[in-house]
């Protein structure tokens, strides 16, 4: 399945970052094999065990919500953060990174589903972090583009006009914030159920895992 979803993204430039959540070493060495070097998590807990077992090439992306109180365990070694969802999480990010010495890639999370339960940015709430002198003075994040899941259903063209809606928020910050920016360019966004939806409206990072790992 590894295969079928790497020429799947091939044609589109796009990249897989392998979501291995409750996944156990073996099966992820094994994707590590095949050559797979990106790989996501979605709880700090589960990625701090996995990473001294697995070489160091592995770039490990967080990708579920992010407590402020777990940044400090992430920060030595993660490869980027997809789930930033607020200019408090964003400000013990850049605070972590400084004590570790390096520059954090991040990607902030906006709310484009119709469910209310996932976490996320509106516009408004992210000009206003933008704008903000904290966010001019944090010189350990650097913001690589937005992240969204779109609405879990069988809609389609709902799916679509979400990540359209999404990736028009990237084009609008992009002119507003990010022009001169050439790390500004990821939009990650498709899963095991919508990722083909999502390269076709503009993903350069899908999500995959339960697809993956059948
Ligand atoms: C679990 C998870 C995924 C992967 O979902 P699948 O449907 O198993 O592909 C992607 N993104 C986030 C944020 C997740 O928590």
């Amino acid at each position: 399945m590894w295969q079928r979803i790497i020429d799947d993204l091939t044609a589109y430039n796009a990249r897989l970052v392998a979501v291995s959540k409750t996944r156990p070493i073996e099966a992820i060495e094994a994707l590590y094999e095949q050559g797979q070097r990106l790989f996501g998590e979605n709880r700090v807990q589960e990625m701090t065990d996995k990473q001294p077992l697995l070489p160091q090439d592995v770039q490990w992306h967080q990708i579920g919500h992010l407590q402020t109180n777990k940044v400090k365990y992430i920060a030595p070694f993660v490869s980027m953060i997809h789930s930033v969802d607020s200019a408090k999480v964003l400000k013990e990010i850049n605070k972590q990174a400084a004590r570790n010495e390096r520059s954090i890639k991040v990607l902030l999370q906006f709310k484009i589903a119709q469910e209310d339960s996932k976490y996320g940015f509106d516009m408004e709430t992210v000009r206003q972090m933008l704008d903000s002198e904290a966010f001019a003075q944090m010189q350990h994040v650097k913001v690589c583009g937005l992240m969204g899941m779109a609405t879990f259903t069988d809609e389609q063209e709902q799916v679509r006009a979400e990540f359209r809606q999404l990736r028009q928020y990237f084009e609008t910050l992009k002119k507003e914030y990010f022009l001169e920016k050439e790390d500004f360019v990821e939009l990650s966004m498709g899963m095991s159920g919508d990722y083909k939806i999502a390269l076709e409206e503009g993903s350069t990072m899908v999500r995959v895992g339960s697809l993956l790992f059948q």
